[in-house]
Parts: structure tokens; sequence; C-alpha cells
């Protein structure tokens, strides 16, 4: 969602003139868009904005600014220790940063050397703005993009500082949502991830049921019915509220990928009721099972928080016994991370550092054993391949993503990015599978055998 959001911002400055620079030290403009889902993430952005302060000495007509979940949590008390910042704009105003930016360099061009600082923070809510986030600016041969389809979470999880950056929920419209979609396949996009901090339960307040259908069904049956549209994701559901009519559309929706990211965070019913996760870990294990029949093979991934308050050597083991049964395609594990007024920080059995690190390196073992298992189980097979362009960590290699979110890296000759292309797994590792494309005529062959 942060990654839509920079875009976003990115795209209205472009709009105006501004271009991307490869390095902090050329730009003229420099935003920091923050997470504060965990302290770690806090910290980093601080660190950066202080590393930032070097530049502000020498180039001083440099615009600084914070943006996001934390400048929405921190709003002006971040202008106290870090006087180079001119901008905080919270998680509803990303709309009006370009505007802020260009009112900022105006200041600075014909600020005098002793007139006093000028800056802007801006943490307001402002109701619509959810239908802000709507153009991007797409690379050459573009595959995927992500849809912001709504804001804000009204779930209250207990270690959760989401509802208090992002807001309360708040959808945009599914013709809306359908126009964007529809732009983006017009100008070459194959596949898109629709976002929402809960996005299964997306517009529950606006819209209404029909036909028994959810308005988050509704919306994917009008997002699929879109002709070149090749692949549909979303991101991330909560267990709460995925219903039957959810699963069916696995049986329906073949655009639907073959891959749910479905946090789990606890495998300890004790431990779920006190994150204020209102389901258990039998009724995971139900829908996970359910979701299995609809749509055999789907990968299935999560998120485990370890180490939240109170969590016993029983609760944790209650954790290892879920994935050992659920067998998750990986999982992100977290250590739990107090945040500043959410009601977990401040529950007295807070678990110690040294058992969180032992909780989660233990588990993450776990967790890439399994992922290892079943991607092994693959070497032989022929993957459809969405290709993304050359790979992050080696530029002479391609990747892209099966319907099942895995990551593929091959060699090619030819230019791939945007084109599907069927590769042989040849090797694999928890993370990632290493194959060779396959001629078009043989994955004929292979599919009529
Ligand atoms: S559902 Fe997700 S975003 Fe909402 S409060 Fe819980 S963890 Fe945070």
């Amino acid at each position: 969602m942060n990654e839509r959001d920079s875009e976003q911002v990115a795209h209205s400055l472009i709009g105006r003139g501004y271009e991307r620079t490869e390095s902090e030290s050329d730009a003229d403009v420099v935003l920091l868009n923050t997470c504060s889902v965990r302290d770690m993430a806090d910290q980093k952005a601080l660190g950066k904005m202080g590393m930032l302060g070097r530049i502000a000495k020498e180039r001083p007509h440099v615009v600084f600014g914070f943006l996001g979940c934390m400048a929405q949590a921190r709003g002006s008390s971040l202008l106290k220790n870090l006087p180079h910042v001119d901008l905080v704009v919270g998680t509803q105003k990303f709309h009006r940063v370009a505007d802020y930016v260009d009112n900022v360099l105006e200041r600075k061009r014909h600020r005098a050397m002793d007139d006093p600082r000028f800056s802007i923070v801006d943490v307001e809510e402002e109701a619509g703005s959810q239908s802000t986030i709507r153009e991007q600016q797409l690379a050459r041969k573009q595959a995927t993009a992500f849809v912001s389809i709504m804001q804000g979470c009204n779930m209250h999880c207990t270690f959760c500082i989401v509802p208090q950056t992002r807001g309360a929920e708040r959808s945009r419209s599914i013709e809306e949502i359908v126009t964007e979609v529809r732009e983006l396949v017009a100008r070459g996009i194959k596949e898109v991830t629709l976002l929402g901090q809960i996005v299964n339960l997306y517009g529950r307040h606006e819209f209404p049921r029909i036909d028994n259908k959810s308005p988050f069904v509704q919306l994917l049956e009008a997002v699929h019915a879109i002709d070149g549209l090749q692949r549909l994701r979303f991101t991330s559901p909560h267990p709460i509220g995925f219903r039957q009519d959810l699963i069916t559309a696995y049986r329906r929706l073949p655009k639907l990928v073959d891959h749910l990211h479905l946090p789990v965070q606890s495998g300890s019913n004790r431990i779920l009721k006190a994150m204020h996760r209102t389901y258990t870990a039998e009724k995971y294990i139900d829908l996970v099972q359910r979701v299995r029949e609809a749509r055999p093979g789907i990968a299935i991934t999560t998120d485990i928080i370890v180490g939240f308050p109170g969590e016993t050597d029983n609760d944790y083991n209650q954790t290892k016994k879920l994935v050992e049964e659920v067998q998750f395609d990986n999982a992100f594990v977290f250590r739990y991370s107090p945040r500043r007024d959410t009601p977990a920080a401040a529950m007295i059995d807070q678990v110690d550092e040294t058992t969180k690190e032992a909780r989660n390196h233990d588990l993450l073992e776990l967790v890439n054993a399994c992922a290892q298992r079943l991607n092994q189980s693959l070497v032989g097979s022929t993957v459809e391949v969405l290709c993304e362009g050359p790979s992050k960590t080696n530029r002479s290699r391609l990747a892209g993503r099966t319907r099942t979110n895995k990551i593929v890296l091959f060699e090619s000759a030819e230019e791939r990015a945007a084109t599907f292309i069927d590769v042989r797994v040849e090797r694999a590792t928890g993370f990632s599978l290493y194959g060779t494309p396959i001629a078009a005529d043989v994955a004929t062959a292979i599919a009529a055998a």
C-alpha cells in the first residue's frame, strides 16, 4: 500500500514537471513515505531523515518531507529534532503533496536568510480521500499494478497502529475502481492486485449485499469481467468476513489467482482473543480447507506474530502446531513490537526480547522447511510465469511470478517483460524457483498431453 501511495505522489509531481533522480543527493525534493507498523520502521525513517540533514546544510533549497503513517501518528513533533524537515503530510493527504512541495519551494526561493522557518504539517482527516489514489505512472512494459480500493480499518486488533494512522474504513465505488483497472489494462497491464487493509470487508459500510454477495465479491466479479485482464489478486483479507460467497468466487472466477495471503497472527485461541482477532485456530484451519476445496492447489501464505504479551511456551506451541497443520507456502514471521497508544503495548505481561528472538528463529525454520519442500515438489514441472522484467538482484536474469505468487528466475536472450512464459522448473529454494523457458510449441504439446 505504501508503494502504491508513493507512486501516486511521484505521479502527481511528474505531472508538474518534476523528474525522478537516481540519488537523493541530486534531488531538489526528498520525501520519505513512512511505515509505523513496527518500531524498527519508525526508527529507520528517523535515522534516514537525520542523515539527510547533511544535504540540507549543503543545499538549503532542497525540500524534505515525511509522508504517510509515521507522519500521521507523530505530526508536528517530527519537526522538533529535525530542523530541516519542511513537510509532514498524513495518510489522507497524499494528493495535496505536490501543492505543498511547490509552496515550500517557492517560499525557500524568496526567503531571506534570516526569515523564520516555514513548514507545513497536514494530518487532518479528509472526506473522500480514498478516491484520490487513482492515477499511476507506468514503466515501459510494466506487467502488474496495484489498485487501492479502500483506506483505513475498523478492526482494532490490539497490537496494531493502523486504525490510528489510516483512519476508519472508507471505500471507493465499484465503478471508479473498474474504470481505473480498465485504463491500466488498456496501457498493457496484465495483472492487478486490489489493495486494502482489510480488503474482503471492502464497501461494507457503503454498499449493500446483492444476491447474497458482499460488495467485495461484487467488485471481484466486475473487475474479472474486464477484457484483457488476465490475473486478479487481492491483499490482505481478514479471516473474519471471509464468507462462502468469497470462497465460491474461487470456483467461478478463473482470473482470480491460485494464491491467498490470509494473516493468522497466532495459533493460540487465548492469544487470538487477546489480540482481538475474533476467530479461533480451528475456524482458521476450516477456512483454509474450504478455500483449498474450492481451488485445489492454491498457495496459502500468512503473517504470524511471535512474542505477543502473555504468549507462553504452550501458546507458541499452538502456533507451531497450526503452521504444521496448514503447511503454508510461506509466512512473514514478526517479533511483537509494542506500538504507542495500542492496548497491547500497555499489557503488563510483555515477553522478553530473547524469548521473542528464539521463537522467531524457531518458527522461521519451520516455515522455511515447508516452503522449501513445497517449492521442491515443483522441480520438473512447467509453470506459467508473468514476466516482470530483469531480476532486481541479477539484471542478467528475468524474473516473474506464477499464479501461486512464487518468484521464478530464468535466463532468456529476448526481452520478455509483460508476457506469459512457460518455464520448466529445474531448481528451487524456499524463496524462488529457477528454470528455463520452454518453446511455445513444446508448451502446447505438454499441455495437450
Ligand atoms: S485488521 Fe489488519 S489493519 Fe486492521 S487493525 Fe487488525 S491488523 Fe491492523
